[in-house]
């Protein structure tokens, strides 16, 4: 029989975020180490963490990764993504719901233009509390990485992250068993520990997650994951997909988190949902499912988007009335149409009122917040105002 996971410490989601190669995959890889002589953690080596040139040689996207660990205050989820476009994504939609981030900084390199982005990504999508590492400091002069620090400093002051701790780390060498870098990912953890608080969780809404993925379980049928935004879920509830293809209900046979069965998910959890008597075709990314009558799809919706601009690695150019670009929403993607109210163009930098129509109806509610994208750009930002039909 599978273990039971036990709800003895509040559970935190956070991530590594940061530029390309500035050591990501290898401090996640290292945290999971470290805690593991402690018993606190299963050791996931880099090649499990970064399954993106394997899966890529394959042919399938996998854009999140997620390991698990615990300190002796939390329990955590850790995601950790292979590609900056993947950041982008997760992070506009709240695919990836983070309490909390670790922005890793190579000592050695300084604060890169993905670095930049992914701060304003951070502040823009709500993550309230970031703790960076510094990392790669072992083969960094000490006096160079004072100077990166100010730099980060500085950066984190303009995007409204005053208090930010900043550690000295190396990733590779406590992979590698160095007691003394060993020390440094202690020391990280404890200022996440100290640093992100435990949000608020609404566990008395209705219960709703959006869906990342499903897989098919021989002799048990349709596992459906994802990151419970709202509400509990426990074996015997009925839920409903909602979305592309939605409009069905299942009773849920089985819940679990990485692997390990649970009594009950809550907001906030990864969970895994065992559904007795669906297909694997029937159930979408994109999709939410939700307690039965509570969520409806829409195809038109107001919003208010910011456009990023071409610094933010957005356009350079306006767009016009009638713009079609494609939309995330939470873990949904769709192509729809822009109209602008009251104007005929938007400027990259600017915030227009504008009416959507996406070309697959969608789960949504106001304020949720989307990402627009367009061949391999974000061009920006929005948040849902109104729901139309
Ligand atoms: P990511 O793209 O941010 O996930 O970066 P990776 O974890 O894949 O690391 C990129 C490269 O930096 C690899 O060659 C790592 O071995 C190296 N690296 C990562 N952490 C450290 C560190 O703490 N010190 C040193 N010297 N190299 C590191
Ligand atoms: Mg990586």
């Amino acid at each position: 029989a599978k273990r039971a996971y036990v709800r003895t410490k509040p559970h935190i989601n956070i991530g590594t975020m940061g530029h390309v190669d500035h050591g990501k995959t290898t401090l996640t890889a290292a945290i999971t180490k470290v805690l593991s002589a402690a018993d606190q953690a299963a050791y996931v080596p880099f090649e499990r963490i970064d399954r993106s040139r394997e899966e890529a040689a394959r042919g399938i996207t996998i854009s999140i990764s997620h390991v698990e660990y615990e300190t002796a205050t939390r329990h955590y989820a850790h995601v950790d993504m292979p590609g900056h476009a993947d950041y982008v994504k997760n992070m506009l939609t709240g695919a990836a719901q983070l309490d909390g981030a670790v922005l890793v900084i190579s000592a050695q390199d300084g604060v890169m233009p993905q670095t930049r982005e992914h701060v304003l990504l951070a502040r823009r999508v709500g993550v309230a509390h970031v703790v960076v590492a510094l990392n790669k400091a072992d083969g960094a002069d000490p006096e160079l990485t004072d100077l990166v620090e100010l730099e980060v400093r500085e950066l984190l002051a303009e995007h409204g992250y005053p208090d930010s701790p900043i550690v000295r780390v190396s990733g590779l060498r406590a992979l590698e068993g160095d007691p003394e870098w060993t020390a440094s990912i202690e020391a990280l953890l404890r200022a996440v520990d100290d640093h992100v608080p435990v949000p608020e969780r609404y566990t008395d809404a209705p219960f709703l997650m959006p869906v990342e993925g499903a897989i098919t379980v021989t002799g048990r049928g349709t596992v459906v994951t994802g990151a419970i935004e709202q509400g509990t879920v426990a074996v015997g509830d009925t839920v409903e997909a909602v979305g592309q293809n939605g409009g069905f209900t299942a009773v849920v046979t089985g819940v679990e988190t990485f692997g390990k069965t649970m009594e009950r998910g809550e907001a906030g959890d990864n969970a895994a949902l065992l559904l007795r008597g669906v297909r694997r075709e029937q159930v979408r990314r994109g999709q939410v499912l939700a307690a039965p009558g509570s969520q409806t799809a829409h195809r038109r919706f107001t919003a208010r988007l910011t456009l990023l601009t071409a610094e933010e690695g957005g356009r350079r150019t306006p767009v016009v009335n009638g713009y079609r670009p494609q939309f995330y929403l939470r873990t949904a993607d769709a192509p729809g149409r822009i109209t602008l109210r009251g104007a005929d163009t938007a400027l990259p930098g600017e915030t227009a009122e504008v009416e959507v129509e996406l070309g697959t109806p969608l789960a949504m509610r106001p304020g949720l917040g989307f990402a627009v994208r367009e061949g391999g750009l974000t061009v920006g930002a929005g948040e849902v105002t109104g729901v139309l039909d």
